[in-house]
């Protein structure tokens, strides 16, 4: 796609070894304050509950359809975070006690679906891509309302309701567990953010390859702030489910691979666009261990990945130019959908950021809505919009003034970036608005 084949350019225009891929996402209104005193013991089990189904649609129009409802172990997410209160996603959904009409959790996220709504193949052909959703395990009869964004509106909307009887014996038992191994472990799993890498494409005999790929993921993530200093409260688990063949398959080139997860280059036509397209098969992984985050690992030095907001991220695990970088850049993706914050030269107009509204990444500004975003954070002194000039680029980094320079989320005019060098841009150093972000975002999650 444009801004992925964008990005590639322009990472190997300055890294030469550094390609890269991208998502894109949207978002979603805050929940009502009177939504958010729900005490977890009133309405949860201690275990994790799974709802699967299948995102269906076109360009024009999408809808859900139900596949399944599946009991998994221990929730990991905080029991004091059940209503996400961040505007960020393309959906979000909510779980509604039956007997009371409240809700009772909500979170966010965006999916490969919506991606590929923007692609040329979405206007002519209708597909189906396998989708899935956790929660804590609610104690009574509750039902499940997702809501996407109308694509005129940005407004969430409705598209899908579903009441679950909590004693329907159609509910699936847990599955087989695969290995889990510790690769770091912070705090407690209430009160850390609990990632999960998987791998894909890597054999039997390939273990200690995998996990050495989960120990660089590891030092790469707390090589940067404000990573480094929250070790105390993340934790990264590795899950080993060892694929039939080795390799990534790359269907562009007629190479096919057979793995665990169906990992592919070429998706939806870009090369370095590696992703998994069945997100239930990546569910049934991360299962093995608690987790709240999924990043993907695969057994290829070939570059690619992407991430998307609350549903995964995935790189090469092969040490191929800065490897270590782009994971850390993909996982802004999609712990807390950053958006990237480079230009597209000669973009001007995209239907991921109209003009006339707000974006709902933390790190970029149409003006539309300022007050909600970084402005506090700047200097009285400081113009906005800022004034840019290319020499900032290969400033140091600590010397640039935080302001609103014009360019990002791909396009050159009418959106604006906190400073000219960023982690989501030349993958620098995270700047002081997407630190404050992925801050508050951890607050939030390990309350
Ligand atoms: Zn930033």
């Amino acid at each position: 796609m444009k801004k992925r084949e964008f990005l590639l350019t322009f990472l190997v225009t300055l890294f030469a070894s550094c390609g890269s891929v991208d998502k894109l996402h949207k978002g979603a209104p805050s929940a009502g304050t009177a939504e958010e005193n729900v005490r977890y013991e009133d309405y949860f089990k201690n275990s994790t509950l799974r709802y699967d189904f299948h995102h269906t649609g076109n360009s024009r129009s999408e809808g859900y359809t139900f596949d399944a409802v599946r009991r998994e172990g221990v929730w990991a997410g905080s029991k004091n975070a059940l209503i996400n209160p961040f505007e960020y996603g393309e959906q979000h959904f909510r779980i509604v006690d039956e007997q009371s009409g409240k809700t009772i959790y909500k979170n966010n996220y965006c999916t490969l679906f919506n991606e590929w709504q923007t692609t040329d193949e979405a206007a002519r052909v209708s597909r189906s891509f396998a989708e899935a959703i956790i929660f804590p395990e609610p104690k009574r009869n509750f039902r499940i309302e997702i809501y996407a964004r109308n694509k005129a509106t940005k407004e969430m909307q409705k598209l899908h309701s579903h009441s679950i009887n909590v004693s329907d014996y159609n509910i699936r038992p847990r599955g087989t567990a695969c290995e889990s191994i510790d690769i770091h472990i912070g705090g407690s799993i209430e009160h850390s953010l609990d990632i999960v890498l998987l791998p894909d494409g890597f054999t039997a005999e390939q273990k200690e390859k995998f996990l050495a790929s989960c120990r660089m993921w590891s030092d790469a993530l707390f090589g940067y702030s404000p990573f480094d200093k929250n070790r105390h409260r993340i934790n990264i688990r590795a899950v080993w489910a060892p694929s039939p063949e080795a390799g990534i398959s790359e269907p562009g080139h007629g190479k096919w691979v057979n793995t665990t997860l169906d990992t592919r280059f070429f998706t939806f036509g870009s090369e370095r666009y590696q992703m998994v397209e069945d997100f239930q098969r990546v569910r049934d992984l991360a299962a093995s261990a608690p987790y709240e985050s999924i990043f993907i690992l695969t057994n290829t030095d070939k570059y690619g990945g992407g991430g998307i907001y609350n549903f995964y991220g995935l790189g090469s695990a092969g040490k191929t130019g800065r490897t270590g970088e782009v994971y850390v850049h993909e996982f802004g993706h999609s712990l807390l959908g950053l958006g990237d914050e480079y230009v597209e030269v000669g973009n001007t107009v995209s239907a991921l950021y109209p003009a006339d509204k707000e974006p709902w990444e933390a790190n970029l500004t149409t003006f539309v809505n300022f007050d909600k975003k970084w402005k506090s954070m700047i200097a009285d002194t400081t113009p906005v919009p800022t004034p840019f000039d290319k020499a900032m680029l290969t400033q140091k980094q600590e010397s640039l003034t935080l302001g609103a320079y014009e360019g990002g989320g791909y396009l050159e005019k009418g959106i604006y970036r906190p400073t000219p060098q960023c982690m989501m841009n030349q993958l620098r150093d995270f700047c002081p608005v997407c630190q404050k972000a992925i801050e508050e975002y951890l607050d939030y999650m390990c309350k």
